[in-house]
């Protein structure tokens, strides 16, 4: 099991008016190796007792070559871990944190699938790391399909929409659960929930389609089910659950 280690915050800047991005270095290290779809464990002082003090937050950005990560982080209202980052941190700020870790990644080969990303909320972190490094490197398909409430927590807008119009093996499609935005969009918006989007898209079942699932389980596990009901195999599901 690897040891809890330094990390220093360097940058901190405001993503929507709920979310921000933190920028932690580890100086133990020159170049911090990950693969996108990882995540960070944070050691926060918040409670007395070890367990209660975890929180995890996947690298929002691709590995660069430096020794930093970025993690996008929503302020949950009395949310003990988020509260303290929200409230308590700073540029210079020392936490502690591990190795990268998880699961929740693409294969370490070009890919023989086309990819669904589902998501909602900071849970688009992982997959932005994941279109970073591969957008512009795969021949196969990438549909992100994002999930929020109103046109300003649409987190990375305008680089999303930019990778859109870049790449024509990218689209983008955000669902909007409370307002449509009146200026028009450089990419497909949706008043709804993300189900809407995936079912309507991906109806049928092909042995060449992996949906990506990351976020709060009230999204996640009602996605997997909705999936399996149209006839998608288990082994095409891959989940990251925030909690
Ligand atoms: C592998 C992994 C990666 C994660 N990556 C991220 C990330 O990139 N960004 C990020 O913001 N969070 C991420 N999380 C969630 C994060 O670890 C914390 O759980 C989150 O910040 C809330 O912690 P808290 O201490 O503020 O709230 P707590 O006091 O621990 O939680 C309060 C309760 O609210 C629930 N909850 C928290 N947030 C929401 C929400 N938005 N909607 C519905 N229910 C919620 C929790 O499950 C918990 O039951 C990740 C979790 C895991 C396991």
């Amino acid at each position: 099991m690897s040891k809890w280690k330094a990390a220093i915050v360097k940058r901190i800047e405001q993503r929507s008016p709920t979310v921000r991005s933190f920028w932690l270095a580890l100086p133990d290290r020159e170049v911090l190796d990950f693969r996108p779809g990882q995540f960070l464990t944070l050691d926060l002082p918040i409670s007395e007792r070890r367990r209660e003090r975890w929180r995890s937050y996947s690298i929002a950005a691709a590995p660069d070559g430096t020794n930093e990560a970025e993690l996008c982080v929503v302020h949950l209202p009395g949310g003990k871990g988020s509260t303290y980052l929200f409230e308590e941190t700073q540029v210079g700020t020392e936490l502690l944190t591990k190795d990268p870790g998880g699961v929740f990644t693409l294969p370490d080969r070009p890919l023989d699938f086309d990819v669904v990303m589902v998501c909602t909320g900071t849970g688009i972190a992982p997959f932005r790391a994941m279109l970073q490094q591969r957008l512009g490197h795969e021949t196969r398909r990438f549909h992100l399909i994002f999930g929020c409430r109103r046109p300003e927590d649409l987190l990375y807008r305008e680089e999303l929409a930019a990778l859109a119009e870049e790449f024509p093996n990218f689209t983008y499609t955000a669902a909007l659960s409370r307002e449509l935005p009146a200026e028009q969009m450089t990419f497909e918006t949706v008043e709804g929930y993300v189900h809407q989007i995936y079912e309507r898209d991906y109806p049928t079942p092909r042995p060449d389609l992996r949906f990506y699932l990351c976020g709060w389980s009230q999204m996640v596990d009602e996605a997997k089910e909705r999936l399996l009901r149209l006839g998608y195999a288990e082994q095409a599901i891959v989940l990251e659950l925030y909690g």
